[in-house]
């Protein structure tokens, strides 16, 4: 591990806070260090008050901050020496601690300081840095961990027994660092949890933590216990319906829809067809921190009844030692590690699942590096309890707000990269959806950079790349909750008497055909969506009210819906709905061009505002709008409706 400090950059940085954030972003941009939002930093600074008092303030991250991405407003302003007298205390609850933290800082609308705050507090240097780095970790998950430690850095460090973060960690560091801390201390191991570097400065500091967790990694090489992470390029076959399933189960145990994510990863790969995952990967999470994510044990195999059986007696277990009254979380997986799937992150965005995995592959390294060094040891159940049942890490999950409604559940859009399609792609991610856009121009590929949003490359009319897309739909996020069918074309208007056959069959290829196949491929997928499938079609005004010159697009928007009428009566069962939306005149499409446009409106005899609002409301429709009818009628306010056709025109004299 090598110091990442450059003095070109840390000029930028002239104050103490401002090297304190410099720091903090250069241990964040380690994830062998720190993960979203794990580890915390501090720094001592004197100030003025308002009534021109010198005050000694310990400027400590705020819950909600990531060290990687931190600034100035991240860090909590709280006075000093209150917090080192409340270190002397004999107990301090949780609830009394957080109300000494919030009621001690001096910007009212700072964030939450960190639990680790009175440690940090009590540490008699400037800047203190706190990680949960791998190697220590691992080192410390070992039948010998305290022992090796010892051998690594004689007496460098301080080191304290595993105890549960808050108020009685703080006491105990404080003991025993002012028992055994001398001229030459660096740091301050903490066994299952992680280190703490200190000094005066901030790049000593900084780079007293790089030299001990280097330490650390050097000691796993030289114990052949570093390059023993195995790779393996070979996928998984992927069995939808299975998948499906699998989700359905796990979300009716979560109480909400849930996103299943398998990472494209070959040391996922590799550890998931390993044979000793019993005694592995079914001890603990490789930090307690790590559990308010993980939870304790990933689930081996695919039978969630057993996980819940565990979970539960888990929970009744060690509830009996808590010290007060606990209301069991749900007993939903986080993980699924199979050898016929591999490795599964379970979450409600996909955000948080992409972080479950991120954690999983750092536990990989640990456990895998701990087993070579003589065995992984996790640390007992009772801790682990502990800390997922302790009221400040249940905090940092609880958002303030309800969640969108379409949490946890996904859509797929086909013809997504424009127009309508688009405008639903975005309706869909604002509503909390994670969205599938199909379209044949490989722009849909990196359209948009939402974690929810998967854009693939796919011609609707040929079944390979379908099939292809579902899968990679059902990979990324587990099933379907949602089918928009938008892709479609609008030839050159001809009359009855001059269409050929191959435009005819072209239209119908891709209107009609490409939907049947997608319907036909996404059934298994939304019979199982936990709050039952929903089918959105995008019609046309064209078939309650055709016009001349487009009889080919108006005879498949009609087939469509007839099909649509037909798919609602046999998939009402499973509880899908389909329904058709008809919209019409949406001109921000990209078969509108500025010239096209003028020259209807010319044809019509009118400016080319007054043809856009051509309608009974004398309203202009944009194709948000129709995203938006996409969205209701998927939602809530439509579950009990199905095989519905509703016109989205601004009212027609020849629909109505
Ligand atoms: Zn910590």
């Amino acid at each position: 591990m090598k110091s990442l400090w450059k003095d070109e950059e840390a000029k930028q940085y002239t104050d103490d806070l401002g090297l304190r954030v410099y720091t903090s972003r250069l241990l964040g941009k380690d994830p062998s260090l720190v993960l979203h939002g794990g580890g915390n930093t501090s720094v001592k600074i004197t100030q003025q008050n308002i009534l021109g008092e010198d005050e000694a303030l310990l400027y400590v991250k705020g819950s909600g901050w990531d060290l990687e991405t931190i600034d100035r407003p991240g860090f909590s302003p709280v006075k000093l020496n209150h917090l080192i007298r409340l270190a002397e205390l004999e107990a301090l609850s949780d609830p009394q601690m957080v109300n000494e933290l919030r009621s001690n800082m001096t910007i009212a609308s700072a964030p939450t300081p960190s639990v680790e705050a009175i440690l940090h507090a009590t540490l008699p240097f400037k800047y203190v840095d706190h990680t949960h780095a791998d190697a220590i970790v691992t080192i410390t998950n070992n039948a010998k961990g305290k022992s090796r430690i010892e051998e690594i850095y004689g007496d460098e460090v301080v080191i304290i027994d595993y105890i549960m973060p808050g108020f009685d960690l703080a006491r105990l560091c404080a003991e025993v660092f002012k028992q055994q801390a001398h001229a030459k201390t660096l740091g301050m191991v903490l066994l299952n949890h992680g280190i703490f570097s200190f000094a005066d400065d901030a790049k000593e500091s900084y780079e007293r933590m790089i030299y001990l967790v280097d330490k650390a990694e050097q000691y796993l090489q030289k114990n052949n216990a570093w390059d023993v992470i195995p790779h393996d390029d070979k996928d998984f076959n992927l069995d939808k319906q299975q998948r499906a399933e699998l989700r359905k189960k796990i979300s009716s145990l979560a109480g909400q829809p849930m996103i299943l994510h398998a990472r494209k990863s070959a040391k996922f790969n590799a550890f998931a067809r390993r044979d000793d995952l019993v005694k592995t990967c079914q001890q603990g999470p490789a930090t307690p921190d790590h559990v308010i994510r993980t939870k304790r044990l990933p689930m081996l195999g695919l039978d969630t009844e057993k996980y819940v059986r565990d979970y539960t007696a888990y929970f009744s277990t060690y509830q009996q030692n808590a010290r007060d009254e606990k209301t069991m979380l749900d007993p939903a997986p986080r993980l699924v590690i199979d050898k016929e799937n591999g490795v599964i992150s379970v979450e409600k965005t996909v955000k948080d699942a992409n972080i479950v995995a991120d954690i999983y592959d750092h536990t990989i390294d640990v456990i895998l590096r701990a087993e070579a060094l003589g065995g992984y040891q996790a640390l007992p159940g009772q801790d682990i309890f502990d800390m997922e049942y302790w009221d400040l890490e249940q905090a940092k999950l609880k958002k303030t707000g309800s969640a969108p409604e379409f949490t946890g559940e996904i859509a797929l859009v086909s013809g997504g990269a424009s127009g309508i399609g688009l405008a639903s792609v975005d309706a869909l991610l604002a509503a909390g959806a994670a969205v599938v856009a199909l379209d044949l121009n490989p722009a849909v590929i990196d359209l948009r950079k939402h974690p929810a949003y998967l854009g693939i490359e796919c011609d609707v009319s040929d079944r390979r790349q379908m099939r292809q897309a579902i899968e990679q739909t059902v990979t990324a996020f587990g099933g379907l909750d949602m089918l928009v069918l938008n892709a479609g074309i609008f030839p050159a208007g001809k009359r009855v008497n001059e269409i050929d056959d191959d435009l005819w069959r072209n239209v119908m290829s891709i209107n009609l055909d490409a939907n049947l196949t997608l319907l036909r491929e996404c059934y298994i997928l939304l019979k199982h969506a936990p709050n039952g499938g929903r089918v959105a079609i995008i019609g046309s005004k064209n078939v309650p009210a055709p016009g001349p010159g487009a009889a080919a697009y108006s005879a498949s928007k009609a087939a469509l819906t007839q099909l649509a009428r037909v798919t609602a009566l046999e998939w009402g069962k499973d509880g899908i709905r389909v329904n058709v939306l008809h919209p019409d005149a949406v001109f921000d499409t990209g078969i509108w061009t500025p010239e096209v446009l003028e020259a209807r409106a010319k044809h019509y005899a009118l400016s080319v505002d007054a043809y856009k609002t051509k309608n009974v409301l004398g309203v202009e429709l944009k194709s948000s709008d129709v995203a938006a009818l996409v969205v209701a009628i998927c939602g809530a306010g439509f579950s009990k409706t199905t095989a519905a056709q509703i016109p989205i025109d601004g009212g027609n004299d020849r629909v109505i």
